[in-house]
């Protein structure tokens, strides 16, 4: 099958930093891929080359085959690489369903540049877009009296707006309880598999990350150190030295982090 996305020898330098040092993976539709990594390893910098908010020093990012890097954001967002973005306190006092109307608008303004619609724009496609991550019937309340996890799910909902073939989402559930995550990563799994979408997220906690990638990339300074399924990541002796230091393991961090 022909990968959605391909990188190949990505590279990122900061002054004498080589913060993505030559990395490369592919991504299929339908996908749901976790990069991980210690703090410090590259992983939003490489979101930030994939969706044209950093320039890439080396190498080729292809979205069905397109070269992406020399592009602007919001061309690449046209072509369908969306990302989640923390609903901005001036769009707060806006309901729920108005923040995705706002996203609409602007994803339709790749049709029709000159063609802006009032308010009331599309909002029986936002209210279908917030049924399918649970939000419909808090439609009409303004965003900031929602729960923290029911923010989440509109912020999604307004990452959907533009249909994105390749939605990037960077730490999604920092911030959450545990509960909360799960329901936030199962309703993403479930948009990969009703819209044949592609999923690259970062992530800390492995719980997480072992329930619902079928795939993980581990980055450690800028490199690709190991790739695979969970399993086959969990038990990999370079990522458990690397990533986690000597003597640590994924189960004794899961430890750790249920206490
Ligand atoms: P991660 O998201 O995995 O924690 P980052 O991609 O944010 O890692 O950072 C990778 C490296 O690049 C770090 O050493 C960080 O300090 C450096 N870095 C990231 N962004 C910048 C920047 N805008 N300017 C200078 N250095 C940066
Ligand atoms: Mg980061």
């Amino acid at each position: 099958m022909p990968e959605l996305l391909e990188v190949t020898g990505l590279g990122k330098s900061f002054g004498g930093n080589r913060a993505v040092d030559g990395i490369a993976f592919s991504l299929a539709k339908g996908e749901l891929l976790a990069l991980i990594g210690p703090n410090g390893a590259g992983k939003s910098t490489t979101f930030n080359m994939v969706n044209g908010q950093l320039r890439a020093d080396t190498g080729s990012i292809r979205l069905d085959g397109v070269e992406l890097i020399g592009r602007k954001p919001r061309d690449i967002w046209h072509r369908g690489v969306g990302r989640t973005f923390q609903i901005a306190e001036t769009f707060a006092s806006l309901t729920v369903v108005e923040n995705v109307q706002m996203a609409l608008l602007s994803a339709d303004a790749k049709l029709y540049a000159f063609w802006r619609r009032a308010a009331d724009h599309r909002r029986d496609d936002a209210l279908l877009l917030l049924d399918q991550v649970g939000m419909k019937a808090q439609a009409d309340r303004p965003c900031s009296v929602l729960a923290y996890g029911d923010v989440k799910r509109v912020e999604l909902a307004i990452a959907m707006a533009n249909a994105p073939k390749l939605l990037l989402m960077d730490e999604p559930t920092a911030g959450m309880a545990p509960k909360e995550r799960n329901e936030l990563m199962a309703l993403t799994r479930r948009l990969v598999l009703d819209r044949g979408m592609a999923v690259l997220f970062t992530e800390h906690s492995m719980d997480v990350v072992f329930a619902y990638a079928d795939r993980l990339i581990v980055l450690a300074r800028g490199r690709l150190i190991a790739e695979g399924k969970p399993a086959e990541i969990r038990d990999h002796p370079k990522v458990q030295e690397v990533y986690f230091g000597s003597g640590k393991t994924f189960e004794k961090l899961k430890a750790e982090v249920a206490t």
